[in-house]
């Protein structure tokens, strides 16, 4: 992981502050949640703070990074990130069920949620394994569109938001035979936040989901 908290200017830790503070004001407004139960409008504006906040926790140090990324460029989406807390994927699932495609890319989602439970278990439980073996597919996440952007980007997960490279785009896709030339640090905001979204998840009882992708997108339910 790249030592980002060098990087970390006045700019950057704004931007941090205040993705902290919209997690804790996601957490105080989720206390008695009923769990099944939509969560309320004060967890989402404190979800969608929090979300702007880590954007701009990520501009400001991208001002300092030579990133190759940009828009239509979808190789590194050919993965399966893991990582992906509940309440992640609440926000994503919420996203694509206002999307008229959503139901295709859901069914999409199961397909290759069972696809990757089979390399999991051929790998005896062994995820980081089976991440870059399913990769070996090239088969695209659920959510790119045809013109290689992802459908619901607003809406994506830390460990997309976190995923950068710093070389050439083509080398992210895990098929090129230089791949392992790739320079692709995890931007991530470090312990303290992900602590903070674990514990919104378990407030919103969306604790027990699969932290894949795939699996978690097929397994999470509409609230
Ligand atoms: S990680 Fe690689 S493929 Fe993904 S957006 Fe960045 S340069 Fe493009
Ligand atoms: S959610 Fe979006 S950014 Fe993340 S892997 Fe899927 S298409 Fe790519």
């Amino acid at each position: 992981m790249l030592p980002i908290h060098g990087l970390v200017t006045p700019a950057a830790q704004a931007g941090l502050a205040e993705a902290e503070a919209g997690l804790v004001a996601a957490i105080s407004a989720a206390e008695g949640h009923i769990p099944g139960a939509a969560p309320n409008d004060a967890v989402i504006v404190g979800y969608a703070r929090f979300l702007a906040g880590y954007d701009d926790f990520l501009t400001a140090i991208g001002a300092y990074l030579p990133l190759r990324c940009g828009a239509g460029c979808g190789a590194c989406c050919r993965d399966n990130p893991r990582g992906v807390t509940g309440v992640e994927l609440w926000w994503l699932r919420r996203s694509v069920d206002a999307d008229p495609d959503g139901p295709r890319r859901l069914a999409a989602a199961k397909v290759l949620a069972a696809r990757w439970s089979r390399v999991l278990a051929s790998t005896g439980g062994d995820a980081a394994l089976a991440q870059r073996l399913a990769a070996q597919d090239g088969l695209p996440c659920p959510l790119l569109d045809e013109a290689e952007r992802c459908a619901h980007y607003a809406a994506r997960p830390i460990a997309c938001r976190a995923f950068v490279a710093f070389t050439e785009p083509a080398l992210c896709d895990p098929r090129h035979p230089e791949h392992h030339e790739a320079v692709q640090p995890q931007l991530e905001p470090g312990p303290d936040l992900r602590a903070l979204l674990v514990e919104l998840s378990a407030r919103l009882g969306l604790g027990g989901l699969p932290d894949d992708l795939r699996s978690g997108l097929g397994a999470v339910g509409k609230l």
